[in-house]
């Protein structure tokens, strides 16, 4: 099994267990159908990061109150703000199985999820090559709605990267990213020798580490 197969395994929630092989068929299928429909966009933009001694973070004119996101950026100059998406023929996709044959739909969810981790995750191996010629690592991504980083800031997160004309990235009066399979973040940028894990603190071995959210 792949990496992008098993991370579709692990969203569907077959965790250690073994995944039957009708499924495992069902998830390489609908890979394949989102390799063919699936447009990946991003937009980013770097702004000046200031973190006061009580926890709230300034990144350009956000202000944001958030204790986790605080202490995993403590140390950061700058901070990368960015929305991604893989475009709304995924959800054309995903609502006509809805309609037809749910089995697929729900597997389809979980490798539109799996692939728009690995589309930001490819992204950041770049884009952590660019920032290093200026002397910066990054700290992992941080998505508003994790942890007590409030959901609510993704409005503004988009306003500031203009993200509904760059990439059609807009957002409900529910906090619903539309396209669905999309997705904001915060990366912080620190001239600290730190390497984080990709997947994040959750994956990343280093215990004691002080910026572990
Ligand atoms: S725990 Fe790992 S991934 Fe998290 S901030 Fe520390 S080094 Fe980076």
């Amino acid at each position: 099994m792949n990496s992008r197969v098993k991370e579709a395994v692990r969203y569907l929630g077959y965790g250690r267990h073994a995944v039957d092989k009708k499924t495992e068929r069902l998830v390489r299928d609908s890979f394949e159908e989102l390799d063919r429909i699936a447009k990946g966009r991003i937009v980013y933009r770097i702004f000046e990061l200031n973190i006061s001694d009580d926890g709230r973070v300034k990144i350009g004119e956000l202000h944001i109150t958030s204790k986790n996101l605080a202490k995993n950026m403590r140390g950061c100059r700058r901070a990368v703000l960015l929305g991604a998406t893989l475009g709304i023929e995924v959800d054309m996709l995903m609502k006509r199985y809805s309609l037809t044959e749910m089995a697929r739909a729900v597997v389809l969810q979980a490798c539109g999820a799996a692939m728009l981790e690995e589309y930001l995750d490819e992204w950041q191996q770049e884009y952590e090559k660019e920032a290093l010629k200026e002397g910066f690592y990054l700290r992992p991504r941080f998505s508003p709605g994790y942890g007590d980083f409030d959901i609510s800031c993704q409005e503004d997160i988009l306003r500031m990267l203009d993200a509904a004309k760059k990439i059609g990235l807009t957002i409900t009066d529910g906090h619903m990213l539309t396209p669905t399979k999309s997705v904001t973040a915060v990366i912080g940028m620190s001239k600290e020798k730190v390497f984080c894990h990709k997947k994040g603190c959750e994956e990343c071995r280093k215990a004691d580490c002080i910026y572990r959210r």
